[in-house]
Order: structure tokens, then C-alpha cells, then sequence
């Protein structure tokens, strides 16, 4: 089925630390990026002719990460049981940003969130 994929990125500044991984096991922190990928399908765009403004998609990404600025990562509650992985912390803004955006923009859905842990890393997470 035809669709568009929008998005809008975000950045944050925050650090980790992942016990018994090598070099990571030591306090550093990243320049993190995200980017929010939402789905709209062809027969979904508004009068307008767009299917979400992009401005939409861009609050809904920057109030998910809004709470991670300057932070020890491993000291928030969604990492008190699973350490910030890059992994874990992908999945934690995926399912922030599906809440907010079901209130936002209840017709488009999550494709996907990436995050960067450096310019060179990725993770992508498909729901
Ligand atoms: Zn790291």
C-alpha cells in the first residue's frame, strides 16, 4: 500500500555508563540524535494536501527526549531494570513518542526511530 514516511530529528546530550561492556564500562556521555519516522498512508493526506506537519512530528520528538538533557541515564526510571544501551534507550523513545503522537496525530503511526550514539552508530527500531 502507498504511503508517506515523515520526519523530524531531535538531539540531546547525556551520559552512560554499560557495565561489563570494555570501554563503556566507564562514565562518558554522547551528543545522541534522533530521528521519528511516522506513517501516513496515501488516502490519509488533509485538506491541505499533507498527511502531518512536520512541526507536529517535530514537538512529539523533542518533548520525548526533552527529560534526557544532561542527564546520568542510568539514574532515570526506565533504566533502573535494563542498563541505557542504545538499544534500550531507542525502545524507551519509541514508545514515548507512539503515546504522545496517539494524542498529537491519531492517524499516522510509528515506522520507526533511529538513534545515533555517535555520527558513525546507529540503531534502528521497528515496532
Ligand atoms: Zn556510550
Amino acid at each position: 500500500m502507498a504511503h508517506y514516511l515523515l520526519s523530524a530529528e531531535a538531539a540531546f546530550s547525556a551520559s552512560h555508563t554499560l557495565p561489563g561492556v570494555d570501554l563503556c564500562e566507564r562514565l562518558h556521555g554522547h551528543d545522541w540524535r534522533v530521528r521519528l519516522t511516522v506513517r501516513v498512508e496515501e488516502n490519509g493526506l488533509g485538506p491541505q494536501g499533507m498527511g502531518v506537519d512536520f512541526r507536529e512530528i517535530e514537538s512529539v520528538v523533542k518533548e520525548t527526549v526533552a527529560g534526557f538533557e544532561h542527564q546520568y541515564l542510568n539514574d532515570l526510571e526506565p533504566f533502573k531494570e535494563h542498563v541505557p544501551s542504545a538499544e534500550r534507550v531507542v525502545q524507551v523513545i519509541y514508545h514515548s513518542a507512539r503515546d504522545r503522537l496517539r494524542k498529537a496525530a491519531p492517524h499516522v503511526s510509528v515506522q520507526e526511530v533511529e538513534l545515533w550514539e555517535l555520527p558513525e552508530y546507529r540503531v534502528v527500531y521497528r515496532p
